[in-house]
């Protein structure tokens, strides 16, 4: 077994990649499969924590469009992050492995509430962690979230994981020869509005020197991959 690179990682999983072939809500055999991957790196002694959106639920931005209040909108949006997070936790726990979610909106009878400290105990104990609620503030988003916690925690390094298999110039859906980066800055992210997190999220990572990988999550055996060190995906650093 190759010795891992990193310590602690934290790993932002969009709500889209739960729905596997759905048009919305959680496909159980995709969950069980990302809950499997992530209970093989806290078998190499990895410290997980994660970070899921609520996309296949509820966005804010989107209910907001059909008329409702906003701040009202993004509570829905981040209860439904809440849902995907309880969800992985009863996945990985059928996996064997301890896992607690931790909300920024207080919920008591549901999950723990946030705090960097009790994430880091629980961390050190060999327990994944799953961040819900996002930042607990509407107007923000998961990405935004998913970076204010890797640097509260001190994660070695963020993995995005998406549905493409990392950053390209262009939606290479649509534009199929679009360039695809292996390696880039958090300058040139920002510079050339690459579609990859929002700008509060690439800043907050730059701020705080976390390089982030973006991979393909439904490519199985990713995450192993760029534990063991192999560079897939597109990397971001200074
Ligand atoms: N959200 C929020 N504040 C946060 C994080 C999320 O209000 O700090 C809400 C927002 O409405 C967002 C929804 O939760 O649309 C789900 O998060 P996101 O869109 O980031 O999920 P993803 O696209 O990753 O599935």
């Amino acid at each position: 077994m190759t010795t891992p690179q990193y310590r602690r990682i934290l790993l932002k999983l969009s709500g889209e990649a739960l729905l596997g072939g759905q048009s919305h809500g959680i496909d159980p055999q995709l969950l069980t499969r990302l809950a499997q991957e992530i209970a093989d790196l806290t078998a190499q002694r990895m410290q997980v924590a994660v970070v899921i959106g609520g996309g296949n639920l509820f966005r804010g931005a989107g209910l907001a469009a059909a008329g409702m209040n906003r701040v009202t909108a993004d509570h829905m949006g981040m209860l439904a992050t809440v849902m995907n997070a309880l969800a992985m936790q009863d996945a990985l726990e059928q996996c064997g492995v301890a896992a607690r979610v931790l909300s920024a909106l207080r919920m008591e009878q549901v999950c723990e509430e946030y705090t960097a400290r009790g994430a880091v105990r629980h961390l050190e104990r060999g327990r994944v962690t799953l961040f819900a609620a996002g930042t607990g503030n509407p107007f923000f988003t998961t990405d935004s979230a998913a970076s204010l916690r890797a640097a509260e925690i001190r994660a070695d390094l963020l993995i995005k994981a998406t549905k493409v298999d990392g950053i390209y110039a262009a939606d290479p859906k649509v534009q199929p020869d679009a360039h695809f980066y292996s390696q880039l800055t958090y300058a040139q992210v920002l510079r050339d509005n690459l579609q990859v997190m929002d700008t509060t999220a690439v800043v907050l990572c730059r701020d705080h020197h976390i390089p982030v990988r973006v991979l393909n999550i439904y490519q199985p055996g990713a995450l192993a991959r760029v534990i063991a060190g192999e560079a897939i995906g597109s990397l971001i650093t200074a």
